[in-house]
């Protein structure tokens, strides 16, 4: 176990934006059927009342860099609900560096809550159609984007690159910490690969026996496999090794529903049970479906409940906001 943290160098930005670190760790009694079952949950929806949880995770240092270099203009990629953006918007506002959000959205569309508060926070919201977005992670679109808007750096989509992927390890660092002897299994949701390859990249550079399971919040076999892949290739993670750490994606239909975004009565449902038992809001695109997840996976005995699992709460709730 290592003593210093791998973000250690954002110590004075966490305490000014009042970061809760680390993020609590919390026991909850699981009803699967008629048992209890007792799974541990990573509160990463409590580190901030504004930043979404895997967001800052993902952003943090990319923000060291930002602050290190002198930047005063930055742009992102996102959707009128994105919490990616809404999170850096926050960010930057607080940070005074000027925000430039390339919004996947008709200029003529019905604002968001998301959109409104980036406004408040002085951002400057450029609207593109499909066709322009689609072009999001080409080099030289986004080399024309930055210079025509003046920007410092262009901070992909999602929060998803190779930065981000080793930035997320501090995630298992807390748990490391938190927790005596290490779990052997971690659920999250998965939507752009970035969280689950950057745990998946600490754990494999700390030999942990924790295996991951990823649970798709969209319609993509193969799809967000070859992401995470390509995602721990640009961070050179060796992922296929024996002694590489034990990962999967699971697909379901029941679990997400038909696609990102989609929703059923049974996660509705799913969700407002989860309410009344635990007091733990879950966020309709992600958690929902990742816990819900959770429980099949128990309910099915595909996992099995005496080992230690820890389910990382993302956060999100403010993309439900209508
Ligand atoms: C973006 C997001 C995810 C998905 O994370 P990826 O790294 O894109 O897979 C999960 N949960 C929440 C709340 C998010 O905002």
């Amino acid at each position: 176990m290592e003593n210093v943290l791998a973000n250690e160098a954002n110590l004075d930005l966490i305490k000014w934006l009042g970061i809760q670190s680390p993020s609590p760790l919390q026991k909850i009694p699981l009803h699967v059927d008629d048992a209890a079952v007792d799974v541990w949950c990573k509160r990463d929806d409590a580190l901030h009342s504004v930043i979404s949880g895997n967001k800052w995770r993902k952003l943090e240092q990319t923000l060291h860099i930002c602050r290190s270099e002198g930047h005063t203009h930055i742009g992102s990629f996102g959707g009128a609900y994105s919490n990616h953006i809404h999170a850096l918007a926050y960010v930057a506002h607080r940070l005074k560096i000027g925000f430039t959000a390339f919004i996947r959205a008709h200029p003529n569309s019905a604002d968001t809550p998301t959109l409104r508060d980036l406004r408040q926070w002085g951002a400057k919201l450029i609207c593109l159609n499909r066709m322009d977005y689609r072009k999001r992670d080409e080099y030289s679109y986004v080399e024309g984007l930055k210079a025509q808007y003046s920007l410092d750096m262009m901070i992909p989509e999602g929060g998803s690159d190779s930065i981000s992927v080793s930035s997320v390890g501090s995630i298992m660092e807390e748990l490391n910490m938190q927790s005596a002897v290490p779990f052997d299994v971690i659920i999250l949701p998965v939507a752009s690969g970035g969280t689950m390859a950057g745990l998946i990249h600490y754990i494999t550079a700390h030999k942990l026996p924790t295996r991951v399971i990823g649970i798709a919040v969209l319609k993509g076999e193969n799809y967000l496999e070859s992401k995470v892949k390509d995602l721990l290739s640009a961070a050179s993670v060796e992922y296929s090794t024996p002694h590489s750490p034990k990962w999967e994606i699971i697909h379901h239909p029941d679990i997400h529903a038909g696609g990102y975004a989609k929703s059923s009565v049974q996660l509705q449902k799913f969700k407002q049970d989860f309410y009344i038992q635990h007091q733990i809001k879950l966020d309709n695109i992600y958690n929902t479906k990742s816990f819900f997840g959770l429980h099949q996976l128990l309910k099915t005995s595909y996992l099995d409940p005496t080992q230690r699992i820890v389910v990382l709460h993302t956060g999100g709730l403010q993309g439900d906001r209508t």
